[in-house]
């Protein structure tokens, strides 16, 4: 509960009935003037380059990411670049860790509408009473995913200095 005190008390958070949003930054005048330089890093696979210039709420200068692993969405657990899922050499390989991937999302996805429907029923939102939500939800049973044992990959790089 200490740290879901300490991330519902941080700037720009926006709590709904069934989760929240806690609002990270976005250099926008940097953003358009490196576009009207044309200085903005040209990317195929980056749609919308305002990536570049948006920080999130957790990471901490010099310190990387302040939210343990098990609070971050599984787009941070789970994210793989492109340099790697393009890479030939570790495609077969990543396959099953891709697979299981989207079939543990399906499992979050489902698991979360369970909880959220539970939650309705009583009438219990995050907006109307977060202590009250909270509590619910610790004493509500929640199904664990079952984890396969899959073959480690071992990627190699020129690097000394990891993410
Ligand atoms: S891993 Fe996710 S939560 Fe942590 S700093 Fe990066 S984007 Fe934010």
């Amino acid at each position: 509960m200490a740290l879901l005190n300490k991330i519902i008390s941080m700037p720009d958070v926006v709590i709904y009935d069934d989760h929240l949003i806690v609002k990270g930054s976005y250099d926008i005048i940097l953003h358009h003037k490196m576009l009207k330089d044309g200085l903005v890093p040209s990317d195929k696979n980056v749609k919308d380059t305002s990536v570049f210039f948006k920080t999130c709420p957790f990471v901490l200068s010099g310190l990387g990411c302040t939210l343990p692993p098990r609070y971050r969405s599984y787009i941070c657990n789970f994210f793989l670049c492109s340099e790697i899922l393009d890479n030939p050499i570790y495609k077969d390989k990543l396959e099953p860790y891709i697979r299981e991937r989207d079939n543990y999302v399906c499992f979050l996805e489902w698991e979360n509408k369970q909880l959220i429907m539970a939650m309705r029923e009583d009438g219990i939102t995050f907006a109307k009473d977060f202590g009250a939500a909270v509590e619910f939800l610790k004493n509500t049973e929640i199904n664990q995913y079952d984890f396969p044992k899959l073959n480690p990959v071992t990627i190699h790089d020129d690097n000394t200095i990891g993410a």
